[in-house]
């Protein structure tokens, strides 16, 4: 699948006003735990990959992310699997892969239209909104995010707002200092 994606910083107590009113349907809340990894022969912060166990609700996901396509949006290919999280870390660090670093949050998950959007309050980051449509084909990507900024301009955010920089990478500058 293609991932077309733009993250923006929004106050939640200000966008959920703005999801009623365009009718936006709310699907469910998540609590989730992203374990990110490095691997050795490669610098996913360079190449901009991604590898994650993602832990919700009991289940744990495996997630593949491609570099990002545009200079806009966060557009790329995503493999998904449901997997057994012990065993997966178990075998990634046989293989030599180390973890980089961990992300959690609360993830509201709304559903306008094709597109779904995310408000997401992210621990030790604070609050963001994400709008996100999934593509079986990088053939439409153009008019999809054509179709996201034309949405987040409702919540009063344009492209000078889109942020293309991962939570990992914001919480990893952020442990830093
Ligand atoms: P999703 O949209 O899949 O639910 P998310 O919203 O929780 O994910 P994002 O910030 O959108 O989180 O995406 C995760 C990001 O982490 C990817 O953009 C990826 O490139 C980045 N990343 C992964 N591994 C590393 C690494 N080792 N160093 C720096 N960045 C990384
Ligand atoms: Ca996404
Ligand atoms: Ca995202």
């Amino acid at each position: 699948m293609i991932e077309i994606e733009v993250k923006v910083r929004a106050d939640h107590s200000k966008a959920r006003p703005i999801l009623d009113k365009i009718g936006a349907i709310k699907i469910g809340v998540e609590s989730q735990s992203d374990i990110y990894f490095a691997v050795p022969y490669r610098d996913f912060a360079k190449t901009d990959e991604a590898l994650r166990i993602r832990s919700l609700d009991g289940k744990a996901v495996l997630t593949y992310k491609g570099p990002k396509l545009d200079s806009v949006s966060k557009t790329r290919k995503e493999f998904e699997t449901p997997v057994d999280e012990a065993a997966t870390i178990e075998i990634l660090h046989a293989l030599g892969f180390s973890e980089a670093g961990v992300v959690r949050k609360k993830r509201e998950v709304f559903s306008a239209g094709e597109i779904t959007v995310c408000l997401d309050a992210v621990e030790e980051l604070g609050e963001f909104l994400e709008v996100e449509i999934m593509a079986e084909s990088e053939n439409e990507f153009e008019a999809s995010r054509a179709k996201l900024f034309k949405l987040l301009n409702q919540f009063g955010a344009g492209e000078e707002d889109s942020i293309r920089t991962s939570y990992l990478e914001m919480v990893l500058e952020k442990s830093k200092s």
